[in-house]
């Protein structure tokens, strides 16, 4: 079939053949290529950040903490334990089929395509470009076409770090993206809107190529006053703030319990203004919205939500698409505001009676990528863990748990599939093989090839193979199961 994209299937054919070649399975392969990343990101750092900064309008201080940094960090962490991660890891093998050893291997996938969105555009196109590369892949880099200066400098500064037949960057929108998504790729990273989420797994089924989906959602918290409400509301601030609330798992409403809403109401106010002044617009240090487009459907989510509008509300798309910290109180259910992600500086806070009723609240929606609980009630905490899902959880504060990298990061149901992050990363993109290993001799299976005369039934039917447990005396049992492994 003639490609839609003639030269960038010249690429892929390099590209695949890098991981055919058998090259990739060398660990110091990998390693050059983690640290030629790793430098890529250290010895531009002002080049980035300038351009994330303008592209984005988000504090440098924001673009070392969210994203420069965090690429690093992941790069270490990889790098710190790539032999350790990569081992063949050897699995226990059932009495009748021994002797005999199985292991899993980690083999590399081949060609990953990683598509970025705009709002972390450095960290979510090159953490998983790192995972891949760990993993003995090559990669595609897709990076988004809302932050055309970060593409543009990505586009030229991966080549000089990294060989043509390791990665490639391709820059556009749909368009590019569409063209891209015809080829055959490996295995394909995604993170974005859900919208694209389907595109991008219904591309990936023509070619049966499995999909880490990084979408999106309405992520809730949930306040009932037994934890420190000032610090509570300080902490829903700051992740509700950074990067103008343009985070993926930014929390996008409040469920909070009668006798807490008010102290919860005023410590938002009071945290606001500790964190960003008196005039927030005045602050270098809130980002700002996107586009026009974005700040538009912002402003409208603030038209006919039925709440009370107790902080902000302001707005000015002449400063940079500037939109002031808001506070919604008890919006209509079934207005867009709580219906849609907000993905903005915008906060409803929601009465519920309790904490199961707030369980139930989530669980009657869309499975969210995050949930955070502010409370010190063990009991309540536990109602969380147990009566709802979410892609990750946190107690006490928002973000954290994605920039911890042994915890797998990713959604469920609506808020994708698949995770990433640290060894996680490792084993989404490796294929595990399964090895099983068989001496000639000596030849047990000589018991159940045929012919089957009537002891090889037996044996196989009352010893090896049984269906109900023979009734054995508990030391016996005990024993049993310490030599086969079985339960
Ligand atoms: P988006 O889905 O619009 O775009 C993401 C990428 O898909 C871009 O590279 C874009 O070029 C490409 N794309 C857009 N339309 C396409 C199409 N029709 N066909 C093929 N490719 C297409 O997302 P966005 O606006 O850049 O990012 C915001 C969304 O991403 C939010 O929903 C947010 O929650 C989500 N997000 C999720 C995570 C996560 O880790 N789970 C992280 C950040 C953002």
């Amino acid at each position: 079939m003639p490609s839609a994209t003639p030269d960038l299937a010249l690429d892929l054919a390099a590209l695949r053949g890098t991981v055919t070649s058998g090259a990739t399975l060398d660990l110091d392969w990998r390693r050059t290529q983690l640290l030629a990343l790793r430098r890529l990101v250290t010895e531009h750092e002002e080049e980035i950040t300038a351009a994330v900064t303008a592209d984005v309008g988000k504090p440098a201080l924001e673009v070392r903490t969210t994203e420069t940094s965090f690429v690093v960090q992941e790069i270490d962490e990889l790098l710190a334990h790539l032999g350790e991660w990569t081992a063949p890891r050897r699995v226990g093998v059932p009495l009748a089929l021994r002797p005999a050893t199985a292991q899993i291997h980690l083999q590399p996938k081949g060609v990953v395509l990683v598509i970025a969105p705009w709002n972390y555009p450095l960290q979510l196109l090159l953490s998983p470009v790192a995972g891949a590369l760990a993993a003995g892949n090559t990669v595609v880099l897709k990076p988004s076409e809302l932050t055309p200066r970060l593409s543009e400098l990505l586009a030229r500064l991966t080549p000089q770090h990294l060989e043509p037949e390791v990665a490639r960057v391709v820059t556009g929108g749909v368009p590019e993206t569409t063209a891209l998504l015809a080829e055959r790729f490996d295995h394909i990273v995604f993170t974005g809107s859900t919208r694209v989420g389907r595109i991008v797994m219904r591309a990936a089924a023509e070619h049966l190529t499995p999909v880490t989906l990084e979408l999106g959602g309405k992520s809730p918290a949930f306040v009932d006053g037994t934890m420190d409400v000032r610090v509570s509301a300080r902490r829903l601030v700051w992740g509700k703030l950074t990067n103008a609330g343009q985070t993926c798992v930014a929390p996008d409403y409040v469920l909070v319990t009668p006798g807490a809403r008010e102290p919860l109401l005023a410590a938002l106010r009071e945290a606001v203004e500790e964190l960003f002044g008196a005039d927030p617009q005045l602050s270098p240090d809130l980002g700002r919205v996107i586009d026009a487009a974005q700040h538009e459907r912002l402003v409208g989510l603030l038209d006919g939500h039925g709440g009370r509008v107790v902080l902000g509300g302001e707005h000015d798309a002449a400063d940079r698409f500037y939109l002031a910290p808001t506070v919604v109180v008890d919006p209509d259910l079934a207005s867009p505001l709580m219906t849609e992600e907000i993905f903005g500086p915008v906060l409803p806070v929601v009465t519920v009676a309790d904490a199961e009723a707030a369980a139930a609240f989530v669980r009657e929606r869309e499975h969210p990528l995050a949930l955070y609980v502010f409370s010190d009630d063990e009991a309540v905490r536990r109602t969380f863990e147990r009566r709802t899902t979410s892609g990750g959880m946190a107690v006490g504060v928002p973000l954290l748990h994605l920039a911890t990298p042994e915890l797998p990061f990713g959604g469920v149901g609506a808020s994708g599939m698949g995770s990433y992050h640290g060894r996680r990363s490792l084993e989404e993109l490796s294929h595990h093989r399964s090895v099983l290993t068989k001496p000639a001799t000596p030849d047990t299976l000589r018991v159940v090839y045929p012919p089957y005369p009537a002891w090889k039934q037996t044996l196989v039917r009352r010893v090896a193979l049984p269906l109900q447990r023979p009734a054995l005396p508990g030391p016996v049992r005990g024993l049993l199961r310490r030599v086969t492994g079985r339960r």
